[in-house]
């Protein structure tokens, strides 16, 4: 038996790595099943190249054993195995992948997902085990080795019996102390929680004997131990199933299962794209306002998998504010993760896949607007204020994306309207889309200065929400249109003759104009005559910038 030092610097780091580079130690299993399927997928890669071996998928396969007596958790797989000396250089340096060294050798191409590449996750095993066990026996070798590591101290290495090719890892699971327990590294239902959460896509079978209760005799009550062997994984991604194979019903699964909420999805997307930058997508809108959307405690994000790997639960770079309420996924194999595979180095990448999906989600929105009005009518009930505070925020950087996508209720339809369907319909002589703010559509169809525009035959805009007129306000101008509040002073309607008249009028009446200003001094800047009113014999105008309905909200606000 040889006893070997690791590599000076590889002390060092692995103490740094046991204790710092992880935030949570359950990735362990993660590290371990990624290495596991990894070794599959070589062997695999060799049988199509080497004409002495073939590869029957069923007997590829992953293991996970637990034992509570030993406190031994071992994961198995039947993959390629590592040689004497590979167990050395992979295993006893730090920092060395030998799957990097793999995907460059062979040049993988589609079809292959080797996960490894820094070198590092083995070691993720000291965070929950004293000693970790590694027995291989690699593809093409009669001899198998047992490797065997306290930790920092190094490794041994000796000559050890197995029979069939794979590898075998051990860990003897720490003890409990007084800050931490292991113990759940040992439990049944632990470990098949964290296989789901990491691992559930792995494309092999990763198995474990699962042991329930059962009745001991078919009408008997006496309930006995069962055990039988799961496949816990559910292996295919459904993202990367073939759309045409997946029904509504197989989404709203993955929805449920997901727990990405509680409700029907209105509409799901499936996204695969195959340009410089991969990445394969499912999102979903939702149907309702998840309870706590308008929480502090509300994180939007979109889970992110790198090759299949679960590498962050609400990666929130992937969506903008104003499509937080969109949930689901994003699977690519050209992230350039950190070494924890818990961050992203580079955000390039990234970003590109965030600015492509915030694309099919409007395209998508559009397209629902047009083919199923009633659900998305359902949809903008639920979050159209959030895309008015897309439209608000950003100084309109997102107006392009998102004008499109407002609704509005029309004084005409009695319904709510799009702005192109406002300003499809607007008669030759209309210069403006004209609008009016309150608190209700009923109020607001009782202002009296909705009575001139309503009389030409204009429709009106009713804004019922705080946001609406901030939102318009910063587009500005849809199809070159201008935006009008009913309220403000210059309607763009009142013809030249009118306007004489308006000044003779308010000349002739001079005398009970100065008294009415006088009475009202302080409350308003002036009083005139107007042409727009018809029934009511007053109304309150505003000549500047901010109108009456902002300057509530704006008085409202905090300082
Ligand atoms: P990475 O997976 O990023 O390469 P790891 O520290 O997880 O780094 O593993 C180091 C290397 O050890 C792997 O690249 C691989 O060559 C080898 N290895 C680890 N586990 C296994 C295994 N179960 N079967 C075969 N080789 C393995
Ligand atoms: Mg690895």
């Amino acid at each position: 038996m040889e006893t070997k030092q690791f590599q000076a610097e590889s002390k060092r780091l692995l103490e740094m790595m046991i204790n710092s580079i992880y935030s949570q130690k359950e990735v362990f299993l993660r590290e371990l099943i990624s290495n596991a399927s990894d070794a599959i997928d070589k062997i695999y890669y060799k049988a199509l190249t080497d004409e002495n071996l073939t590869f029957d998928k069923d007997s590829y396969y992953i293991k996970i054993e637990a034992d509570k007596n030993s406190r031994q958790l071992k994961i198995i797989d039947t993959g390629i195995g590592m040689t004497k000396e590979e167990l050395e250089s992979n295993l006893g340096t730090i920092a060395k992948s030998g799957s990097l060294a793999f995907k460059k050798e062979t040049e993988l191409k589609d079809g292959f997902d080797i996960i490894g590449q820094f070198g590092v996750g083995f070691y993720a095993a000291f965070m929950v085990a004293d000693v970790v066990t590694v027995i291989s026996k690699a593809v093409g070798s009669d001899e198998a080795y047992k490797w065997e590591s306290h930790g920092a101290d190094g490794y041994t290495i000796e000559p050890y019996e197995k029979d069939t090719v794979g590898t075998e890892i051990i860990l003897q699971i720490k003890e409990n102390t007084e800050d931490e327990t292991y113990d759940e590294y040992l439990e049944e239902y632990r470990l098949k929680q964290i296989i789901k959460k990491y691992s559930d896509f792995i494309r092999y079978p990763i198995k474990m004997d699962v042991t329930s209760k059962k009745p001991k005799a078919e009408d008997s009550e006496e309930l006995v131990d069962f055990t039988e062997e799961q496949t816990i994984n559910s292996m295919v991604p459904i993202w990367r199933k073939n759309k045409s194979e997946l029904t509504d019903e197989d989404y709203e699964n993955f929805y449920a299962e997901k727990h990405y909420g509680f409700d029907k999805p209105i509409k799901h997307l499936h996204i695969n794209v195959d340009g410089t930058i991969r990445y394969n997508a499912i999102l979903f809108i939702p149907e309702n306002i998840p309870f706590d959307y308008y929480s502090k405690e509300y994180e939007k994000g979109l889970e992110l998998y790198s090759n299949g790997v679960l590498i962050m639960n609400k990666c929130s770079d992937l969506l903008p504010d104003y499509f937080s309420f969109v949930k689901g996924m994003v699977d690519s194999e050209d992230l350039s993760l950190n070494i924890s595979r818990e961050m992203l180095q580079h955000d390039r990448q990234l970003k590109f896949i965030a600015k492509n999906i915030s694309k099919k989600i409007k395209s998508e929105l559009q397209s629902l607007l047009k083919n199923d009005r009633e659900k998305y009518e359902a949809f903008y009930n639920s979050f159209g204020r959030q895309l008015k505070y897309g439209v608000y925020s950003d100084f309109g950087a997102n107006k392009e994306l998102l004008q499109d996508l407002l609704m509005f209720y029309s004084s005409k339809e009695k319904k709510m309207v799009t702005l192109d369907e406002y300003v499809s319909r607007m008669p030759e002589d209309q210069k403006y889309i004209y609008y009016a703010s309150g608190e209700s559509y009923d109020r607001i169809e009782k202002l009296p200065q909705t009575e001139l525009v309503a009389d030409k035959g204009y429709e009106i805009l009713y804004f019922t929400e705080d946001i609406d007129e901030f939102a318009i306000r910063m587009l500005m101008s849809y199809k070159e249109k201008e935006f009008k509040s009913v309220s403000s002073g210059d309607l763009g309607i009142e013809e030249d003759e009118n306007q004489k008249d308006q000044n003779e009028d308010e000349q002739e009446n001079k005398e009970l104009f100065d008294y009415m200003k006088n009475v009202l001094s302080g409350k308003v800047q002036d009083v005139r005559v107007s042409k727009r009113l018809k029934t009511h014999p007053v109304c309150l105008s505003t000549d500047g910038e901010v109108t009456i309905e902002m300057e509530k909200i704006l008085s409202q606000m905090p300082d």
